[in-house]
C-alpha cells in the first residue's frame, strides 16, 4: 500500500536546474510515517525496477510523468476578475479588482470560490501555489481548509492594505497585524501548509502597517512575505511620490526589513542594477508573471540582468492580471517577454530551462528547494501525467520531437490544460 510505482516517459531536473529524461522511465514512491508520498526511486526503467523486485506498476504508456507545476504568485480571490477589460493596473484594480475581494467577507463565497480554485489548479497540473487571500481573515480560512482537505503543499496569507483602499478591502492597522499572527498561530506548519505575509504593495500600506508586517516576518522566520514591486511605470511614480526619501521603489521594501528569504515579489519589471543587487544579496525572489504584463502592458521583465545578478526568480500566473491558470500559457509568455528586444536585451530561454523555472526553480525561488519540484529520491511526489498526443496538431508536432528541447517545447507552445491527464498530489 505505502510503495507505488508509474512507468512512462520521465522528466526530472537536479537542483541546478539541468533535465534528467527517460523515455521508459520508472518513478517508485513511498508514503513517510506523516502520510506524505515521497520519491523513493527514478530514473531508466530497466535499473530502477532491478532495484525493487515485485513492485506493482502502473504503466502509462505514451504519457510524461513530470514534476507537477509551482505558481509562485496568484491572488485566489481573483478567480472572477480574469479577462476583465481596463486601462492598466490601477483603474483595473479600481474598478474590478477591490469590489471582487469585498465579496470575500462572506465566508461562504470564500468557500466557494476556494473550491473553484484548487479544482482549476488540478486540471492545469499546479500541485503548489503562493496565493493572495483578501484582506478578509475568512478568505485565508476558507483558503487553507480547502487546501488542507485536499493534501496540498500551499502557502497563503491575508492582504494587509489599511491606506489607499476603498471600502470593503481596506483594513485597520492594530487588527490587521493580530489577525495575521492568529493566522499565522493558526495555519503555519500545518501538515504542508505555509503562511505568508502579505502586505499588498508599498501605496496600500500606512508605515505602522508596513513595521508590523516586518516585525511578524522577524518573529517568523520561516514565513513568506508576498507582495508586489516595479509592476508599471504609474505606479512607480506613485511609490517615488510617497517616499521621496527611498533610492527606489525596491527600497521601500528594504527600509522596512521586508526584503529576506523566503520574501517573493510579484512582477520586478522597472529595477535598475542596483536593486536586483539588492534582491540577490538579501536572496529576495522575483515572481515573474508574462500573462498579467502583457495583459495589462506593463513592460517587460529582464531576464539578462536577472542572470546577471542571480537574482532568485521563478514563473507565475498571477490570475486575475493573468489571462491563465495554465503554466503551458505563462511558459509560452515568458518565452516572448524574453524574446523582446526593444526595452532590453532580447533572449531564447531553453524550453527546459521555461519549464524549471515553473517547478524546480520556482521551488528554489520560495525556499523550497529538494521539497518539491523535481521529483528527485527524498523530495515529496506531487507530479503530473502528461498527454503528448492531447490534441491532433499536439500529437502529430510531438511525434516529430528529436529531442527533450523539441518535445518540451512543443507542449509549452501547444498545449494546455487538455494535457493534463492526471495530478498525483503528495
Ligand atoms: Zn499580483
Amino acid at each position: 500500500m505505502s510503495m507505488q510505482a508509474w512507468r512512462g516517459q520521465l522528466l526530472r531536473f537536479d537542483s541546478e536546474g539541468r533535465p534528467a529524461y527517460d523515455s521508459d522511465g520508472l518513478l517508485v514512491t513511498r508514503q513517510d510515517a506523516d502520510g506524505v508520498r515521497r520519491v523513493l526511486d527514478a530514473g531508466a526503467h530497466g535499473a530502477v525496477a532491478a532495484r525493487h523486485p515485485g513492485l506493482p506498476v502502473e504503466h502509462l504508456p505514451g504519457r510524461l510523468i513530470a514534476p507537477g507545476f509551482i505558481d509562485m504568485h496568484v491572488h485566489y480571490p481573483q478567480l472572477d476578475v480574469i479577462g476583465s477589460p481596463a486601462d492598466g493596473l490601477l483603474p483595473w484594480l479600481e474598478h474590478y479588482t477591490f469590489p471582487a475581494e469585498a465579496r470575500f467577507a462572506d465566508p461562504a463565497h470564500a468557500a466557494e470560490v476556494a473550491r473553484f480554485f484548487f479544482d482549476e489548479l488540478a486540471r492545469n497540473g499546479v500541485t503548489t501555489a503562493l496565493a493572495f487571500a483578501t484582506s478578509h481573515p475568512a478568505s485565508v480560512d476558507a483558503f487553507f481548509t480547502e487546501a488542507q482537505r485536499r493534501g496540498l503543499r500551499m502557502i497563503g496569507g491575508k492582504v494587509l492594505q489599511d491606506r489607499h483602499s476603498p471600502d470593503g478591502v481596506r483594513d485597520q492597522t492594530e487588527q490587521s497585524l493580530l489577525d495575521s499572527e492568529a493566522l499565522i498561530q493558526r495555519w503555519h506548519g500545518q501538515g504542508r501548509l505555509g503562511y505568508a505575509i502579505t502586505p499588498r504593495f508599498a501605496p496600500s500600506c500606512s508605515d505602522a502597517q508596513m513595521h508590523g508586517a516586518a516585525e511578524l516576518a522577524r518573529r517568523h522566520p520561516d514565513t513568506w512575505i508576498q507582495s508586489h514591486v516595479a509592476e508599471n511605470k504609474d505606479e512607480v511614480r506613485w511609490v517615488r511620490e510617497l517616499y521621496p526619501q527611498a533610492r527606489s521603489y525596491l527600497d521601500v521594501y528594504q527600509r522596512f526589513g521586508l526584503l529576506r528569504p523566503r520574501a517573493v515579489y510579484a512582477h520586478c519589471i522597472h529595477l535598475d542594477a542596483a536593486d536586483r543587487l539588492l534582491m540577490h544579496e538579501t536572496q529576495t525572489a522575483a515572481a515573474v508573471s508574462p500573462t498579467s504584463n502583457l495583459f495589462l502592458g506593463s513592460g517587460f521583465f529582464d531576464y539578462a540582468a536577472a542572470a546577471r545578478h542571480g537574482m532568485l526568480h521563478g514563473l507565475a500566473s498571477d490570475v486575475g492580471g493573468g489571462t491563465s491558470f495554465s503554466p503551458f500559457h505563462t511558459m509560452l509568455a515568458a518565452y516572448y517577454v524574453g524574446r523582446e528586444g526593444q526595452s532590453k536585451p532580447g533572449l531564447s530561454l531553453a524550453p527546459s530551462q521555461l519549464w524549471w523555472q515553473h517547478t524546480g526553480g520556482a521551488a528554489r525561488a520560495l525556499g523550497l528547494g529538494g521539497v518539491v519540484g523535481t521529483l528527485q529520491p527524498g523530495s515529496e511526489a506531487d507530479f503530473v501525467v502528461l498527454n503528448p498526443q492531447a490534441t491532433p496538431l499536439l500529437a502529430r508536432k510531438t511525434a516529430q520531437a528529436n529531442s527533450l528541447e523539441e518535445l518540451l517545447f512543443a507542449l509549452i507552445v501547444l498545449g494546455d490544460d487538455r494535457v493534463v491527464e492526471q495530478v498525483v498530489g503528495a
